[in-house]
Protein backbone atom coordinates (compact mmCIF):
# COMPACT_ATOMS: atom_id res chain seq x y z
CA UNK A 1 0.00 0.00 0.00
CA UNK A 2 1.41 3.32 -1.10
CA UNK A 3 2.34 5.30 1.90
CA UNK A 4 0.80 9.06 0.35
CA UNK A 5 -2.31 7.39 1.35
CA UNK A 6 -1.82 8.01 4.95
CA UNK A 7 -2.62 11.50 6.65
CA UNK A 8 -1.31 12.24 9.70
CA UNK A 9 -3.68 12.54 12.23
CA UNK A 10 -4.58 16.11 13.15
CA UNK A 11 -4.60 17.31 16.14
CA UNK A 12 -7.36 19.06 17.99
CA UNK A 13 -6.04 22.14 19.58
CA UNK A 14 -7.08 22.28 23.41
CA UNK A 15 -9.16 25.26 24.38
CA UNK A 16 -8.39 25.18 28.25
CA UNK A 17 -10.78 28.50 28.22
CA UNK A 18 -13.39 26.39 27.85
CA UNK A 19 -15.26 24.53 30.44
CA UNK A 20 -15.15 20.91 30.08
CA UNK A 21 -19.11 19.97 29.13
CA UNK A 22 -20.15 16.80 31.25
CA UNK A 23 -20.80 13.82 29.11
CA UNK A 24 -24.17 13.49 29.72
CA UNK A 25 -25.56 12.40 25.99
CA UNK A 26 -25.02 8.41 26.41
CA UNK A 27 -24.74 8.41 22.45
CA UNK A 28 -23.21 5.68 20.83
CA UNK A 29 -20.90 8.02 19.52
CA UNK A 30 -19.41 8.06 22.68
CA UNK A 31 -19.38 4.68 23.56
CA UNK A 32 -15.96 3.61 25.29
CA UNK A 33 -14.52 0.87 23.08
CA UNK A 34 -13.96 3.74 20.79
CA UNK A 35 -11.15 4.77 23.27
CA UNK A 36 -9.13 1.78 23.60
CA UNK A 37 -5.68 1.16 22.35
CA UNK A 38 -7.35 -1.92 21.15
CA UNK A 39 -10.08 -0.02 18.84
CA UNK A 40 -7.25 2.34 18.21
CA UNK A 41 -4.76 -0.49 16.70
CA UNK A 42 -7.76 -1.85 14.72
CA UNK A 43 -8.76 1.36 13.38
CA UNK A 44 -5.30 2.22 12.03
CA UNK A 45 -5.00 -1.38 10.46
CA UNK A 46 -8.36 -1.07 8.98
CA UNK A 47 -7.38 2.13 7.30
CA UNK A 48 -4.14 0.67 6.21
CA UNK A 49 -6.26 -1.75 4.04
CA UNK A 50 -8.88 1.04 3.59
CA UNK A 51 -7.50 4.13 2.63
CA UNK A 52 -9.56 5.59 0.56
CA UNK A 53 -13.20 6.78 1.65
CA UNK A 54 -15.75 4.16 0.83
CA UNK A 55 -18.42 7.05 0.47
CA UNK A 56 -16.82 9.30 -1.73
CA UNK A 57 -15.82 6.17 -4.01
CA UNK A 58 -18.95 5.87 -4.51
CA UNK A 59 -19.33 9.13 -5.82
CA UNK A 60 -16.19 8.96 -8.08
CA UNK A 61 -14.42 11.17 -5.52
CA UNK A 62 -11.24 10.50 -3.50
CA UNK A 63 -10.78 11.33 -0.18
CA UNK A 64 -8.23 9.62 2.31
CA UNK A 65 -10.68 7.89 5.01
CA UNK A 66 -9.32 8.81 8.57
CA UNK A 67 -12.14 6.99 10.88
CA UNK A 68 -13.40 3.27 10.79
CA UNK A 69 -17.48 3.95 10.75
CA UNK A 70 -19.69 0.85 11.88
CA UNK A 71 -22.28 0.78 8.88
CA UNK A 72 -25.32 -0.25 10.92
CA UNK A 73 -25.40 1.86 13.72
CA UNK A 74 -24.42 0.62 17.56
CA UNK A 75 -27.14 0.83 19.95
CA UNK A 76 -26.65 1.64 23.20
CA UNK A 77 -26.74 -2.29 23.99
CA UNK A 78 -24.97 -3.62 21.05
CA UNK A 79 -23.06 -6.25 21.88
CA UNK A 80 -18.90 -6.52 21.18
CA UNK A 81 -19.30 -8.86 18.52
CA UNK A 82 -21.33 -5.85 16.35
CA UNK A 83 -19.09 -3.64 17.34
CA UNK A 84 -15.98 -5.68 16.29
CA UNK A 85 -17.34 -7.27 13.20
CA UNK A 86 -15.80 -6.32 10.48
CA UNK A 87 -18.00 -6.64 8.00
CA UNK A 88 -19.92 -3.86 9.97
CA UNK A 89 -17.37 -1.49 9.21
CA UNK A 90 -16.30 0.63 6.38
CA UNK A 91 -13.99 3.67 6.09
CA UNK A 92 -15.02 7.09 6.01
CA UNK A 93 -13.44 10.18 5.40
CA UNK A 94 -13.89 13.16 8.57
CA UNK A 95 -16.66 14.70 6.50
CA UNK A 96 -19.06 11.37 5.03
CA UNK A 97 -18.58 9.95 9.01
CA UNK A 98 -20.11 13.45 9.95
CA UNK A 99 -22.63 13.54 7.97
CA UNK A 100 -23.41 9.93 8.47
CA UNK A 101 -23.31 10.46 11.96
CA UNK A 102 -26.09 13.06 11.77
CA UNK A 103 -28.64 10.82 9.45
CA UNK A 104 -27.86 8.06 11.92
CA UNK A 105 -28.68 10.06 14.41
CA UNK A 106 -32.00 10.89 12.69
CA UNK A 107 -33.31 7.44 12.27
CA UNK A 108 -32.37 6.57 15.64
CA UNK A 109 -34.53 9.41 17.44
CA UNK A 110 -37.64 9.14 14.77
CA UNK A 111 -38.76 5.65 15.93
ZN1 LIG B 1 -15.88 10.79 2.13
Amino acid sequence: MPAFFIMPEIKKSKKPWIPKKKKTNKSWSFDPRYHTMQWRKYRQSFLMDNPLCMECKRVGKINAAMVVDHIKPLSQDDSDHNFWNKENHQALCKRCNNRKARTDKLRTNGK
